[in-house]
């Protein structure tokens, strides 16, 4: 199950920056079966779980997300970076393995009696997970939990997670 997955993510080294081990996961979005994969086992732990909402970042985030939300049956609020949204946001700015960045959610995105069910492709240092709860809970929403397809384990993401539940499908 796990080799299918990993099979299908591709290591590229020094990008964007030299001394960055990136994982493309082209191949993975590309093949039918490993994707239909790691979107069922990405839903699997929230299935029942009275979620409301799923929360994908931009941009990766996006494409788990989307189709997790619909796994789940509950619709997809995007976390955009800075200037992409078009109507009233709320903002948080975060520390990224490489650069600094802001991410935004419209204001009316979510409401307190939402359950969120946060996505992206990987979990590294961990900031742009904890600057995408932060955004949430300044909605007055609750944070089910963060779910990965990859954490990277030597960046500690998880211990700026540590408040929230987290669900990673790959480990490197
Ligand atoms: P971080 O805030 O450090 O946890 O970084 C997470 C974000 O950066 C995610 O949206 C990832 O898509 C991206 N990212 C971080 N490290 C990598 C990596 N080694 N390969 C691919 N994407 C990465």
């Amino acid at each position: 199950m796990t080799d299918l997955l990993k099979d299908h993510i591709r290591d590229i080294p020094d990008f964007p920056k030299v001394g960055i081990l990136f994982k493309d996961i082209s191949p993975l979005l590309k093949n039918p079966q490993a994707l239909k994969q790691s979107i069922q086992q990405l839903a699997q732990p929230f299935l029942n779980k009275n979620i409301t909402a799923v929360a994908g970042i931009e941009a990766r985030g996006f494409i788990f997300g989307s189709l997790v939300a619909l796994e789940l049956g509950v619709g997809f609020v995007p976390l955009r970076k800075s200037g992409k949204l078009p109507y009233k946001v709320k903002s948080v700015a975060y520390e990224l393995e490489y650069g600094s960045a802001c991410l935004e959610i419209h204001g009316d995105a979510l409401t307190k009696n939402d359950v969120v069910l946060v996505i992206d492709d990987i979990l590294a240092t961990g900031g742009t997970a904890k600057a995408s709860c932060e955004l949430i809970e300044l909605l007055g929403a609750q944070i089910k939990a963060c779910a990965f397809l990859i954490e990277l384990d030597q960046l500690n993401g998880k211990e700026k997670l540590s408040n929230y539940q987290t669900h990673s499908l790959l480990h490197y």
